[in-house]
């Protein structure tokens, strides 16, 4: 019997990101020498602290529900968290805590899009937003950016995107995959133009911690009018390694974050109680943790990118953020490796894990099928071993 599936259930492609992960777990799992750089997750526990903050909340009986949108201990800390690290002024009742930062945007589409309404994305984008904005019935329109450009798109071709039913801009600055972040004055820039059009910034923050140069700047934070008009979404996976937690948030006007407190109230209640308790200390406590890491990121991202630019036939841009590096491939396209014809990202990444047991996200799930991408949050010694596979594969 063929069953009935939903038109835009079956328009929904799955996460490439999270494929990945799975598909290299599974290969490990067979007993492969296979080295993993698919999914963005930090290879570090969890600092003991949160750890041990969790453990105590379970002892202490905070196992039960919590209002849908957080416990307002946690609210009080993020707004804490917001004004100290960009001086944004939030009340709790503008913040909903939910089960990741994935899950805010989904919340926050679903607030703002009517059926056809349009949500620019920037490409290379991270490969959900495209699937979010089509769940929530509106229509993502890709503003293409170039490597010469540093992945970043102009004023004048933001404009040229914007249409009578432009509803709302994704901003990912430091931005996954392409590490690139946006100048303060190009945040400015782009706030007016916001502005000027009554667009909504869905500013994606989650990286902001993992800036090599400089320091992370929220768009949100150039006055009333365009904080007005901003949902920021944020959360602690990447900045204190907790990805298996499931806390993010998002910070917006309090009509808005009703909305999608209301949502989220039919869709998930709240978030686990437990990983809130472990968000607040968090959030409230040393930020020493996360300097460590970041100075670890930081030595991976130099050798990788040392290593890619000195193999032929491949090359990078210096990512200023996150932990990713978009390798440009397009001199092997239409060229066989390990066997096989190189047509696209995806025949690359399938041939390099089958091949040299290596594992790379292709390029296609971020609009970039000149390119794939390596995720650095994982050791020095998997870094070294993949880059040396490279090096081999391409002599194939
Ligand atoms: N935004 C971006 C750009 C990401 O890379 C991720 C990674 N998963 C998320 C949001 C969501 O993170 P999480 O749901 O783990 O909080
Ligand atoms: N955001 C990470 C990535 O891009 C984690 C996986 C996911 O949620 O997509 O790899």
């Amino acid at each position: 019997m063929e069953l009935f599936i939903a038109k835009k259930a079956k328009e929904v492609s799955p996460s490439s990101t999270l494929a990945i992960d799975a598909k290299f777990k599974s290969m490990k799992a067979q007993g492969l020498d296979v080295v993993g750089f698919g999914t963005g997750e930090p290879d570090f526990d969890t600092p003991q602290h949160i750890k041990d903050a969790a453990v105590e909340a379970i002892s202490a009986g905070k196992t039960k529900y919590t209002p849908a949108s957080g416990t307002l201990e946690l609210k009080k800390a993020i707004c804490g968290k917001l004004l100290a690290d960009n001086g944004l002024e939030y009340e709790p009742a503008s913040i909903v805590v939910s089960n990741g930062a994935k899950h805010s945007l989904v919340n926050a589409f679903m607030a703002i899009c009517d059926p056809g309404d349009e949500v620019i994305i920037p490409a290379p984008y991270w490969v959900s937003y495209p699937e979010m904005v089509k769940l929530a019935d509106g229509v993502p329109v890709a503003l293409e950016t170039t490597e010469e450009n540093g992945f970043k798109f102009s004023i004048d071709d933001l404009k040229a995107k914007i249409t009578p039913k432009t509803r709302a801009l994704i901003i990912n600055s430091p931005s996954n995959p392409t590490g690139m972040v946006y100048s303060e004055a190009d945040l400015r820039a782009i706030a007016q133009i916001a502005v000027e059009h009554k667009i909504y910034v869905i500013s994606d923050e989650i990286y902001e911690h993992l800036i090599y140069n400089g320091k992370h700047v929220s768009i949100a934070s150039f006055g009333d009018e365009i904080k007005e008009l901003t949902i920021v979404i944020n959360g602690v996976s990447k900045t204190y390694a907790m990805t298996g937690w499931r806390i993010g948030y998002a910070a917006a006007d309090k009509r808005l974050a009703g909305v999608m407190s209301n949502i989220q109230s039919h869709a998930t209640s709240n978030p686990n109680s437990i990983a809130q308790e472990a968000a607040v200390c968090a959030l409230t406590g040393s930020i020493q943790c996360v300097e460590q890491m970041r100075e670890a990121f930081l030595a991976r991202r130099n050798y990788m990118v040392g290593r890619i630019n000195s193999i032929g036939g491949v090359s990078c841009l210096m990512p200023e953020g996150a932990f990713y590096v978009m390798m440009n491939i397009s001199q092997l396209i239409g060229k066989t490796l390990g066997g096989r014809h190189i047509g696209g990202s995806d025949d690359f990444a399938d041939a390099f894990l089958e091949t040299a047991k290596v594992a790379v996200v292709s390029g296609s799930g971020f609009g970039a099928d000149n390119y794939v991408r390596w995720s650095y949050a994982t050791d020095m010694d998997t870094i070294k071993t993949g880059l040396d596979r490279l090096e081999t594969f391409l002599k194939s």
